[in-house]
């Protein structure tokens, strides 16, 4: 199984490589080439002179396509991942909201169910469980009825009883949260900090402590408070001033372009991750839709590219695919492409500790490839040496 993509400018993304050849064998790539080489016995897709850049890998991302991880069903992970997969998303996160336990163990479960038939979509990179330990004044759209404290016995459950969690999201000021990170990093597992009202003194401790990531920057978490006359440093600082990873939600709307310029200036693309935190509308057209579960929900609407309360008082969700992310940070935030494609692959791939095999065009990595042109928009998507969307079809 060889195969050859020509006549496209690579983005490694340390570089851009005019003209240049991708070599893939068993779905790996062998070789990245200045100029078109011989490559015996290969299938051969001519990228037509577009970019040629390793696949988006979105952290955070809670459905699309119609469909929300929490659905319950094999069929919403397996049209999720074709449905993003389709904006140029190799790889993903699926994303849980806050819940009842019982639905969060049967997620878990179809998790393994649909990793093993997810042939035509991007990959799962395991699963992130965002909440429930989240601080009720920043719960945002999740569910208050089910926010709480980190209990050991609760998450020790949990952790036993599946393999692929790889992401936790929590509120490191509450009581046995800093415990819950020491038991994360122990299991290998990114505890990221989020839906939260902490200090700095609070998320120091937690970053020390197994927290390296901070969740959607600015949005429900504290910046900047006063408690009597006295200021206080908030999430959002501790972010900045600590060599934290953060993950933004690029879309254009969450976050106005002076917000995005100034997290590029002080965190560099190589502590940024490009989020979608798409909710299921996300690649559907604009209108009603629901934010969570089908049965117990939030009724939404979809306008201006972004989900929003009913009464528009509030987002209610982001609608992002990820090619909408690069363009945004290229045609808004004025970064480079080079730039913002390594925020949509590289980072994110060793953010999640992947990044020994996805994330650029290397030799030795998956061949995950996106070829898209000039506005960002995807021609094709390979996965593993494998095309998973063609847009000229
Ligand atoms: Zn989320």
């Amino acid at each position: 199984m060889k195969l050859k993509i020509i006549n496209g400018t690579l983005i490694t993304p340390y570089r851009y490589i005019r003209n240049g050849t991708v070599l893939i064998e068993d779905g790996i790539i062998v070789g990245i080439e200045a100029r078109d080489v011989d490559f015996p016995d290969a299938d051969v897709i001519d990228a037509g002179g577009h970019y040629i850049a390793p696949g988006f890998i979105d952290i955070h991302i809670h459905g699309g396509g119609g469909y929300d991880f929490m659905d319950g069903s094999v069929e919403a992970f397996l049209g999720i991942a074709e449905t993003h997969a389709k904006y140029g998303t190799t790889a993903l996160v699926p994303t849980t909201l806050t819940s009842e336990k019982a639905d969060l163990l049967e997620t878990l479960d179809l998790y393994e169910k649909a990793n093993g038939l997810n042939a035509n979509g991007a990959q799962f990179l395991g699963m992130h469980l965002e909440g429930p330990y989240f601080a009720l004044s920043q719960r945002g759209a999740q569910d208050p009825r089910y926010i709480r404290n980190p209990d050991p016995a609760e998450y020790e459950e949990v952790l036993a009883y599946s393999s692929s969690i790889t992401r936790w999201s929590a509120a490191p000021e509450l009581p046995g949260a800093i415990d819950f990170g020491k038991r994360l990093r122990q299991k290998g597992i990114l505890a990221a900090v989020a839906h939260t009202d902490a200090i700095y003194e609070e998320v120091l401790d937690a970053f020390e402590n197994g927290y390296t990531l901070a969740t959607h920057l600015y949005s429900a978490m504290s910046g900047v408070t006063r408690r009597n006359a006295f200021r206080y440093a908030g999430t959002i600082e501790s972010a900045f001033l600590l060599d934290m990873d953060v993950e933004i939600i690029a879309d254009g709307v969450h976050l106005p372009a002076p917000l995005l310029k100034l997290i590029y200036k002080i965190k560099g693309a190589d502590r940024i991750a490009l989020i979608t935190d798409a909710m299921r509308a996300a690649g559907m057209p604009e209108g009603e839709s629901t934010l969570g579960s089908l049965k117990n929900g939030l009724k939404v609407i979809v306008e201006d590219g972004v989900a929003k309360l009913p009464d528009r008082t509030s987002f209610a969700g982001s609608v992002s695919t990820a090619d909408r992310l690069v363009r945004t940070m290229v045609q808004i935030a004025d970064v480079s492409l080079l730039d913002a494609v390594r925020m949509a692959s590289l980072t994110p791939a060793r953010i999640m500790g992947v990044d020994q095999r996805k994330g650029s065009l290397v030799a030795g990595k998956d061949a995950d490839i996106v070829i898209f042109d000039q506005n960002i928009s995807v021609q094709k998507t390979i996965v593993k040496g494998k095309v998973i969307y063609n847009n000229a079809i």
